[in-house]
């Protein structure tokens, strides 16, 4: 019985790196973690969405309060491949750097969580409480993976949730929302000088993006933590040809969102903005096709000063406590949970590397996490008792 060698440390990761998991394929990733847990007598279950994609839950410890160890398994696309120094899906070691996709978002995080889980078990150093992790598809998408969880029970009875997203330099504990909303206009084509035998798509869609910019400052409270909610139409589409009026238009709409101001508002507010423009001629659909709330705890718990006491330790630094714009799969795995839940997000990585070109962690960083989590996790709930 002993700990994962540093060599093998390095080598999981190298394993997780090669499975080409963009958005999609996460079941090749459950495989190996199963079978990787299987070796160390901790047995796991995958949870499949579809044929291509699962989520995969493990759990060790006999009672007690359930701590949840999160991370997702999906990594975004390489992008262009020639802008990398090395090849993304191989990782690359190089002056204490491992390079590749995912190394920082986060399968160094996963893997960190994973191999801590089994230092703990071989070791015997679990001596109160559970530990559930909780391995999430989809998380760059839309978070279908931590909804599954969700609904499916897995988060009713855990009392503190760590997500080892790459933010080895801050603890995070409350984040915005998030929500994408594509709305499209249709129309009939006419060629353009004859445009009343026809009708424009893109005419209604400008008055509904100017009316949604011009409404969106009755949004007017601030969070104290998070600051203000944020409105942007990033996308705007239509027409093909210049003497032609076009019969299709869309524009997309991305919003971060806050408690003051949560999603389901923002959705009425898009019906209200779709009657004032309508018409008998307009053809508007609404589509909400990814919403995340906001996580709002306070970050007065005993996880956030483990976390810091053993960073401290581990990383020999002091770090903060913070909110973060960015949203994470805790959006979801904690919605019916309050301010007072123990929620850090803290992992291998800094999150200027994410879904960038020539991404990666220090190698360091990574094996100081794994060497982290495994005492931490034990300590933290021991403490609970
Ligand atoms: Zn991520």
């Amino acid at each position: 019985m002993s700990k994962i060698t540093e060599t093998e440390v390095v080598r999981i990761l190298s394993d997780l790196i090669s499975i080409k998991s963009v958005n999609e394929n996460e079941i090749e990733v459950c495989n190996y973690l199963k079978e990787l847990l299987d070796k160390h007598g901790i047995t796991a279950k995958i949870i499949k969405l579809s044929e291509t994609r699962a989520n995969l839950v493990a759990e060790i410890g006999n009672n007690g309060p359930v701590l949840g160890i999160s991370g997702h398994m999906d990594v975004v696309s390489e992008g262009d491949v020639s802008k990398w120094q090395y090849d993304p899906y191989k990782l690359t070691e190089v002056e204490g750097k491992l390079y590749g996709r995912g190394t920082a978002d986060m399968k160094s995080g996963l893997a960190a969580l994973v191999i801590s889980m089994i230092n703990i078990h071989e070791t015997g150093t679990l001596t109160y409480g559970r530990i559930r992790l909780l391995a999430t598809a989809g998380e760059e998408i839309v978070g279908e993976g931590a909804k599954a969880f969700q609904s499916q029970g897995y988060m009713d009875d855990i009392c503190g949730l760590i997500i080892a997203e790459p933010s080895e330099d801050r603890i995070i504990y409350a984040h915005k929302g998030s929500m994408d909303i594509r709305v499209t206009s249709k129309g009939k084509a006419a060629h353009s000088s004859m445009p009343n035998l026809g009708y424009n798509a893109i005419t209604p869609l400008i008055d509904f993006v100017y009316n949604a910019n011009d409404g969106f400052k009755k949004f007017n409270q601030s969070n104290p933590l998070l600051g203000p909610p944020i409105m942007n139409a990033t996308i705007f589409k239509g027409g093909n040809q210049v003497n032609s009026l076009p019969e299709y238009a869309e524009t997309e709409f991305n919003i971060r969102t806050i408690p003051e101001h949560v999603n389901h508002q923002f959705v009425s507010y898009f019906n209200s903005i779709l009657q004032q423009i309508e018409t008998e001629q307009t053809q508007i659909t609404i589509d909400t096709y990814m919403s995340r709330p906001p996580v709002f705890t306070t970050g007065n718990n005993s996880l956030v000063h483990h976390a810091q006491s053993f960073a401290m330790k581990y990383l020999n630094t002091s770090l903060e406590a913070q909110a973060s714009p960015g949203v994470t799969d805790a959006s979801d795995l904690l919605v019916d949970k309050d301010e007072n839940f123990p929620f850090i997000m803290f992992g291998p990585g800094n999150v200027s590397q994410a879904h960038q070109v020539n991404e990666h962690v220090e190698k360091s960083i990574y094996l100081a996490f794994v060497a982290l989590f495994t005492e931490m996790l034990p300590t933290y709930l021991k403490s609970l008792n």
